[in-house]
């Protein structure tokens, strides 16, 4: 009888928290670490040892370096420079995990982008606005098409081939896949409880110790010093992709570092930032990009379509439209108009 009644109440706690069973202790030594990668600064906060934290800073910029467009050593620099290259372990996982996310975007994601990203200056920062003939020709270019995959026969390495001299950035999804290589392995070094904030990117591993959900902070994309609303979440990736993010200014006109692989241009529909929240930060990543591109309306279409995660839109007519597993749950903070897609 007595056990039933413990089985009773943690099964109660379980459904209070949604995080399972939770160490009650107050004692869980909390780390925090703020750090600069990935071109961003990101806020680790765990309840576990700073050596732990040590090994996730090893992890992340072990990633950054493997992942980078511009690091001479890096697999992807290599690649794109020789056009076939044997890739290894992450970046070969990333690729093809990426090249299913292009086909199931119907190329609104398109990783083949960086030459147009490059013409535009956003890997340098030395910005310009490439004519339409530069677009064009680079555009020949651009496809997920031209990436070819052979896979290793006995690892998981893969050889890549670039046909039609095409050339790969994987800054759409980076981050994502990073929490979640980051989040397995706090998993693995017994930590419960995280939260990983990689440049608006944010993961949470667990709950919070006390059992309660992690309450997080979405930016308002009109006003940096401002937030759209809150939501609180366990065991999830909220990630945003937005204009505002990454941008510059000519001739009182902004030109953002999201690219529609259609035109070359920027994406330029109506929305001003997408969040995606769900389970696994490389998806939700590389969605917030898709789903950026694709506009408001095909967007809904793909959200009802696959009802794998949920979204907040936020439009240039001061709409913030959320799905509907989100409603209760997102608090909307600024002077905006909120409306329920279902
Ligand atoms: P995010 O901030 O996750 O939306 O990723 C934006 C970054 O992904 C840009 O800085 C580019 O490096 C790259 N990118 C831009 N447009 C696209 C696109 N349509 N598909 C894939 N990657 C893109
Ligand atoms: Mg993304």
């Amino acid at each position: 009888m007595k056990e039933r009644a413990l089985t009773l109440l943690i099964t109660f706690s379980i459904v209070l928290t949604g995080c399972g069973i939770r160490s009650t202790s107050s004692n869980v030594l909390k780390s925090t670490r703020t750090i600069f990668a990935m071109d961003t600064i990101m806020d680790l906060t765990i309840y576990g040892s700073d050596e732990v934290l040590n090994e996730c800073e090893e992890t992340i910029h072990f990633l950054e370096k493997e992942l980078s467009t511009t690091d001479e050593n890096s697999q992807i620099f290599i690649l794109n420079n020789k056009k076939t290259s044997l890739i290894e372990d992450n970046a070969a996982s990333l690729i093809k995990s990426s090249i299913s996310l292009c086909e199931k975007t119907n190329g609104a994601l398109d990783i083949s982008i960086y030459p147009i990203v490059k013409a535009w200056g956003f890997t340098t920062e030395e910005y310009k606005i490439p004519d339409n003939d530069t677009l064009r020709s680079l555009l020949t270019h651009v496809g997920y098409r031209n990436i070819q995959l052979t896979p290793a026969a006995s690892s998981g390495d893969v050889l890549v081939s670039l046909d039609n001299d095409a050339s790969i950035d994987l800054g759409s999804v980076a981050k994502g896949y990073t929490g979640d290589l980051l989040i397995r392995q706090l998993t693995d070094k017994g930590v419960q409880s995280a939260l990983l904030n990689l440049g608006g990117n944010v993961q949470a591993l667990g709950c919070k110790p006390d059992g309660a959900k992690w309450k997080i902070a979405i930016q308002d994309p009109d006003d940096l010093n401002q937030y759209l609303g809150s939501l609180e979440i366990a065991n999830q990736a909220v990630i945003t992709s937005g204009g505002y993010q990454r941008y510059f200014e000519e001739g009182g006109k902004r030109y953002h570092h999201i690219i529609n692989p259609s035109t070359g241009h920027p994406a330029d529909n109506g929305l001003i930032s997408v969040t995606i929240v769900g389970d696994n930060g490389f998806y939700c990543d590389g969605l917030s990009t898709a789903l950026f591109v694709m506009g408001l309306d095909k967007a809904i279409a793909f959200w009802r379509e696959y009802q794998d995660f949920e979204a907040i839109f936020v439009s240039d007519d001061n709409m913030v439209y959320i799905t509907a597993g989100l409603d209760g749950n997102f608090s909307l903070l600024a002077k905006k108009r909120l409306e329920v897609i279902k």
